[in-house]
């Protein structure tokens, strides 16, 4: 069978690791990108963003031929059958996703469309931009005064930052809606490597897809941010949060997955598409009160991290934080929206001063936390930070910080707080070395909860008098 040939339009973490995987797989694939910068250094062979095993697949379809990179779009459209629209769909000020890349692309490609084509849209996009883009190219062929066939399909993704590559080789499912038999047959061809190893498909119209991708990141964010409230009872009744989701966990009807407290959720695509299925929602009548709060609970996780900080430090006023950790979740650069861009500033703004490191996000906070860079010192390890630190604060469950010597760290803090915010460590392992320990969902102190359950329900509560 001769390869198809496809275009990748982006090269960010979707676009990328789609295009080299999609070469893997056996795909002529051409990725274009308008960032002059990126293709040049993917042309030296370098991988502009962080994610593990990209480089060595990278390297191997490079060698092989199967993909180049180009900024030319003209070439690319009129070289590939089935073009992957994979670029950013930021959030508005209003929390509805901001199509002008999607949009923009859907154009070029009808200014250069030059036979029948199959678009697919890998972007994460609102209900209706399916047809969005449909009406759009065909405008644009209109105005060229042509008329080819194509087809548009709506294709999510749903792999993981930090995991993109074995997500992209063995996901749960591959979603495709479309409307015709023609492109569902050629997007069965492009994806043959995981139909022939069995990986569900499921076929739908382009809305079903397009909301399936919303619906599971909602979902997975609810249940985040429900364990986070349930962290917050746990710390006030005596109770352990990582004992708690471990015994819901172990009913399969819940599953153990994204049931660990933490500081809150971030990243590139929680975040941004809880706000815009709200929006969507609102905007069709559905006001969406389950989402709506859960976005809510998260926001409060994160100042909940921050109170939780000041109050056992008497307040942070002229006091120096070491923070581990700023990337939004382990193995990523990528610092869109993490827990770190809320807490680090308010702790500034409190009169605190920063000690950070991160093995891959100092780069992108150096940046996106520019405004407080005055109180913001980057080390070159996760010791370096401790050194004449009040506290240490870990936020991202990095493996190198994983197995710290906690004696080390004692020596070299000048405080004895160690605020573990990803519940890594065992309290007793902590405290054994002299330190404090301040997890999530998980404390110390021997609650009064017979005083509280007096207070709740009166003196005849049984077995409480
Ligand atoms: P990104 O910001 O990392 O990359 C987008 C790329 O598109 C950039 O390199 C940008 O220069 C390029 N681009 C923008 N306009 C262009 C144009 N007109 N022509 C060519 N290139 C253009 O974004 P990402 O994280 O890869 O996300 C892309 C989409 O995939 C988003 O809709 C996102 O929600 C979705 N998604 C992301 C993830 C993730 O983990 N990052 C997972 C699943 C889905």
């Amino acid at each position: 069978m001769q390869p198809r040939k496809i275009g990748v339009v982006g090269t960010g973490y979707v676009g990328l690791v789609g295009g080299v995987c999609l070469a893997d797989f056996g795909n002529r694939v051409i990725n274009v990108d308008i960032d002059e910068d990126k293709i040049t250094r993917l042309n030296n062979g370098e991988v502009p963003i962080y994610e593990p095993g990209l480089k060595e697949v990278m390297q191997k379809v490079v060698g092989k031929g199967m993909i180049e990179f180009t900024t030319d779009f003209k070439y690319t459209v009129e070289n590939s059958e089935v073009l992957f629209i994979a670029v950013g769909t930021p959030p508005r000020e209003d929390g509805s996703a901001d199509l002008k890349h999607v949009l923009t692309v859907a154009r070029d490609i009808g200014r250069h469309m030059n036979g029948y084509k199959v678009v697919v849209d890998k972007s994460t996009v609102p209900v209706g931009t399916g047809q969005l883009v449909k009406s759009t190219i065909q405008e644009e062929l209109h105005k060229r005064g042509v008329d080819f066939e194509f087809d548009v399909v709506s294709n999510p993704e749903f792999l993981r930052e930090g995991k993109a590559v074995s997500d992209f080789y063995s996901p749960d499912r591959v979603v495709i809606g479309g409307e015709s038999e023609k492109a569902l047959n050629i997007m069965k061809e492009v994806y043959r490597e995981l139909n022939d190893r069995e990986v569900p498909f499921l076929f739908t119209n382009i809305e079903t897809a397009e909301i399936i991708k919303y619906a599971s990141n909602a979902f997975l964010a609810t249940k985040i941010s429900f364990i986070n409230e349930i962290s917050r009872i746990c710390e006030g009744l005596n109770a352990n949060v990582n004992d708690v989701a471990k015994g819901m966990g172990l009913d399969a009807r819940i599953s153990p997955q994204f049931l660990q407290a933490g500081c809150g959720f971030g990243g590139s695509c929680f975040p941004k598409d809880t706000k815009a299925l709200v929006h969507i929602a609102r905007a069709n009548g559905f006001p969406m009160a389950i989402v709506e709060a859960a976005i809510k609970a998260n926001e409060e996780q994160k100042m909940h991290m921050v109170k939780k900080i000041e109050e056992n430090l008497g307040g942070v006023k002229g006091k120096t934080i070491g923070v581990l950790g700023l990337s939004f979740k382990p193995e990523t650069d990528d610092m869109r929206e993490a827990p770190s861009l809320t807490i680090i500033p308010a702790l500034i703004k409190s009169g605190a001063k920063i000690k950070a490191y991160c093995p891959e996000g100092m780069k992108e906070a150096s940046w996106r936390l520019a405004d407080y860079a005055d109180n913001i010192d980057y080390q070159e390890g996760p010791y370096q930070v401790m050194e004449e630190a009040d506290a240490l604060v870990l936020l991202t469950e990095w493996d190198q910080f994983k197995n710290l010597d906690l004696a080390r760290v004692k020596s070299l803090l000048k405080g004895q707080s160690f605020f573990d915010f990803r519940n890594v460590y065992l309290p007793d392992q902590v405290e054994r070395e002299g330190l404090d320990y301040f997890g999530v969902g998980i404390t110390r102190e021997n609650r009064d909860v017979i005083g509280y359950l007096k207070q709740a329900y009166g003196t005849s509560v049984s077995g409480v008098e």
